[in-house]
């Protein structure tokens, strides 16, 4: 595919300004191919024949509330290659989840489908005004993990430099930054933070010494206020960024320069948002799980595939002139919500109080522990910026604040402790780990 002239806006206009109209006939084109394909794997043809369905019955995106569910548990049952559609000789790459609770998953890759993923990633960083003439820098853990290859590939597909730094070693990051020009630059949210911090121990001002512009931040929930700080601390535009490895990896849904939501590209996909317990499709606006049909994938396509993360639909048009529809900042997945007391909260709702106060830094821990004659606490032990004063009474005071302020968010009062910069465990290549639960079972 020949790379389009810089001056545009959009990387394939034909495909990301297309009507929606136009959408929904290419989507019921490409379910229809997607059927049958899946008709080859013996999981989805028992569910075809539990469900009553032919293939040849799916006829319009409107019919894919007629099929089967895929689940986590569902392919890890099928582990290694049970979702293979195609002969394992057509297939050239494969990438698996790490498995820390169970066998993990495997998704396979035909030639078309890391072509397929390629353009979307390029079509993303096009999207937030990255250009030939960009340098690139990846500093996600390659191999397994598909925000490496992911990007990587985007990013030439895009045709910059790219500098395939991978995870870790910030000195070095830092370094690349400088030395190659490093204007474009992937990083997970809580490892961009960390970058800024190590900038400033090391005298590195990012605007004055480095050429950063635009930043890819993404794989981990994080909240508005993050993301602001990011982008005033680095002197960057910061986007996020989302994907899953069992869609492709990143590439799945983006926000463009508006800032406004996230654009799922849905010649990809088929966008559904669920009620999480009754499966039914919830109003556009509302809060629900994100469920993905594949469209273009060949080796492994995947039927209403549950993502667990919970987002929902954000509704209008988008002045970039894209009408894929846009999915708000993700909340997290249905497993990450924290029920306290009865109360059910998400650790990005501490996030965004947290960081609305600048006198702290960016890490921060919640605990979950069984006290004797109390029942079951949280705390938030929260690093303070190393600016900031070693006062007891300010400090105290700030506690108090921040507290109360918790409590009116999630309407439980946690035990707020903070302490000095260097406390916690740094986030460096592995995503962020922001909760503890040591709470006793039973
Ligand atoms: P895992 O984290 O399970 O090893 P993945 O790398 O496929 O595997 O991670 C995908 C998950 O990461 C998503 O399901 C979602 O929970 C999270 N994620 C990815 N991008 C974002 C984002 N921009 N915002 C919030 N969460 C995200
Ligand atoms: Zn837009």
């Amino acid at each position: 595919m020949k790379t389009p002239d810089s001056s545009s806006p959009y990387f394939q206009p034909e495909l990301e300004t297309l009507s929606v109209e136009g959408l929904r006939a290419l989507q019921s084109e490409r379910l229809q191919q997607t059927v049958r394909r899946c008709a080859q794997v013996p999981f989805y043809r028992d569910k075809f024949a539990e469900l009553g369905i032919r293939p040849e019955d799916i006829k319009s995106v409107d019919d894919v509330t007629k099929l089967p569910f895929t689940t986590k548990d569902d392919l890890r049952d099928h582990y290694p290659f049970g979702f293979a559609s195609v002969p394992l000789r057509d297939c050239v790459r494969l990438h698996s989840s790490s498995g820390t609770t169970g066998n993990p998953t495997v998704v396979l890759h035909t030639q078309s489908d890391l072509d397929a993923w390629a353009e979307a990633v390029a079509r993303c960083l096009w999207m937030v005004g990255a250009r030939p003439d960009d340098v690139f820098q990846n500093s996600a853990g390659y191999g397994m993990f598909t925000a490496g290859l992911g990007f990587q590939y985007g990013a030439e597909r895009v045709g910059m430099l790219t500098v395939p730094a991978a995870a870790g070693n910030t000195l070095r990051q830092i370094k690349f930054i400088r030395d190659f020009g490093t204007s474009v630059l992937h990083a997970i949210p809580s490892y961009a933070s960390r970058i800024f911090e190590v900038m400033n121990e090391q005298g590195v001002d990012p605007r004055r010494d480095t050429k950063l512009r635009v930043l890819c931040i993404g794989a981990e929930p994080h909240s508005e206020e993050q993301r602001r700080r990011i982008e005033e601390n680095l002197g960057v535009k910061a986007y996020n960024s989302y994907g899953i490895s069992e869609m492709m990896g990143p590439g799945v849904a983006f926000e463009c320069q508006e800032q406004n939501g996230l654009h799922i590209w849905e010649d990809y996909f088929i966008v559904e948002i669920v009620d999480p317990v009754t499966l039914e499709r919830v109003p556009d606006g509302q809060l629900g799980e994100l469920v993905l049909t594949t469209l273009r994938r060949e080796a492994m396509p995947l039927l209403r595939y549950r993502t667990r993360d919970l987002t929902r639909i954000l509704p209008g048009d988008c002045p970039c002139g894209r009408h894929h529809v846009r999915l708000a900042r993700l909340q997290g997945r249905s497993d990450d919500m924290i029920i306290l007391k009865g109360v059910n909260i998400f650790p990005i709702q501490i996030e965004k109080i947290l960081l609305q106060f600048k006198e702290i830094g960016t890490d921060y821990l919640i605990t979950l522990e069984t006290r004797e004659g109390e029942g079951d606490i949280m705390s938030v032990d929260v690093e303070v910026n190393n600016v900031f004063t070693d006062d007891y009474a300010t400090l105290k005071r700030l506690e108090h604040e921040i507290t109360r302020q918790l409590r009116d968010e999630i309407l439980v009062t946690p035990r707020v402790r903070l302490v000095p910069k260097g406390t916690l465990p740094v986030s460096d290549e592995k995503k962020a780990v922001r909760v503890r639960d040591l709470r006793k079972l039973f």
